[in-house]
């Protein structure tokens, strides 16, 4: 019997800009150009995949906490005997994604949520939410510092921003002052609005905390 491969591998990303992840099969390459990842709840381009002779598979994602371009490339020999690998970040380590066979990620998503909830029994919500959660958060404190609609009380309005475990840190390029935002629960996002209050800290205040 032959059975005709129709997917390299599969991979499963989070969105970089709503947090949502779902697992999409890589399909076998009959053209030259790119295959391109978007998200299926938002729209936004997670991923873009394309075979280069001699590196293999090249995969191209965006990632919102250094803002770069990041790129991994697989061996084709390495991807068929793959079962899975998380993805990072090679500049900052943040956890972009995970690539290797279906069942294993369907298996690891599902074990990653049973996991998160016996971690933390109290918490309603589980790692996919979570990291989902903390990257639409950071999403919306950029959108909001581009609108003009975060303010340091030094009147600045341009800050770098971090993302921590369950919290968005930022900090006022002009005085120093930060913020940390909490990014855990949807009623955090809520928070999120135009005209929302933020409290920042002077950097002294800071030092003798
Ligand atoms: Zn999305
Ligand atoms: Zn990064
Ligand atoms: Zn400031």
């Amino acid at each position: 019997m032959i059975v005709l491969v129709d997917t390299l591998c599969s991979v499963a990303f989070y969105c970089q800009r709503c947090g949502q992840i779902e697992i999409a099969d890589v399909p076998v390459f009959s053209g030259h150009g790119d295959v391109v990842l978007t998200c299926s709840h938002c729209g936004a381009e997670k991923a873009r995949l394309r075979l280069v002779p001699r590196k293999g598979l090249v995969i191209e994602t965006g990632c919102v906490v250094c803002g770069q371009r990041n790129r991994v490339h697989y061996p084709l020999r390495q991807l068929r005997t793959m079962t899975l690998e998380k993805i990072y970040c090679e500049k900052d380590h943040f956890e972009l994604g995970y690539i290797g066979k279906w069942q294993a990620l369907a298996e690891f998503l599902d074990f990653n949520a049973a996991e998160y909830d016996a971690l933390h029994p109290h918490d309603a919500y589980n790692f996919m939410e979570h990291q989902q959660i903390l990257l639409e958060a950071f999403n919306r404190v950029h959108d909001l510092a581009e609108e003009g609609e975060l303010f340091c009380p030094c009147g600045g309005h341009e800050f770098t921003a971090d993302i921590a475990e369950d919290a968005i840190h930022l900090e006022c390029t002009r005085c120093g002052s930060s913020a940390v935002i909490p990014a855990k629960t949807p009623d955090d996002l809520k928070q999120l609005q135009p005209g929302c209050e933020v409290a920042f800290l002077r950097p002294d205040l800071i030092r003798n905390r």
